[in-house]
């Protein structure tokens, strides 16, 4: 007699006993095991316990795809919502955002470049700006 751990497409998880490997597969095929939980005849053996253990190693790994992918979309929306609402003043940003800050220019939604340097200096002014980051154009 040998013992297999099998699971019901229902995810139920159950053991039962065959003859052989072989009684197993002759049985499954005519649908004569059942799940003692449901019923249900589509049985197949449990993945062996090396697999399940891959796939708890990789479930934190997709989670961090995942929340990857959302600050990008994210990010996407945030640029796509600029370009749409926003003027794109280019290189000179820090200019016009300085002149709109001092009133030497009209108040408005801009986006450009800006250098490290001159993020810098508009933050020690005061002056509101957001970096964003460059991202990857898409490939899709
Ligand atoms: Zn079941």
């Amino acid at each position: 007699m040998i013992r297999f751990a099998l699971t019901c497409d229902r995810g139920h998880d159950f053991d039962a006993w065959f003859a052989s490997g072989d009684a197993f597969e002759d049985q499954a095929q005519a649908r004569s095991v059942v799940c003692p939980c449901c019923g249900s005849a589509a049985v197949r053996k449990a993945p062996m316990a090396p697999a399940v253990k891959r796939r708890r190693a990789e479930a934190p790994l997709k989670r961090e795809v995942s929340k990857r992918k959302k600050t990008y979309a994210f990010l996407k929306d945030l640029r796509a919502h600029l370009q749409a609402n926003a003027e794109d003043v280019g290189p000179a940003f820090a200019e016009e955002a300085r002149k709109m800050h001092y009133g030497e220019a009209e108040t408005r939604s801009i986006y450009g470049e800006a250098s490290l340097e001159e993020a810098r200096s508009l933050q020690e002014e005061g002056i509101p700006a957001v970096p964003l980051p460059v991202l990857p154009e898409d490939h899709n």
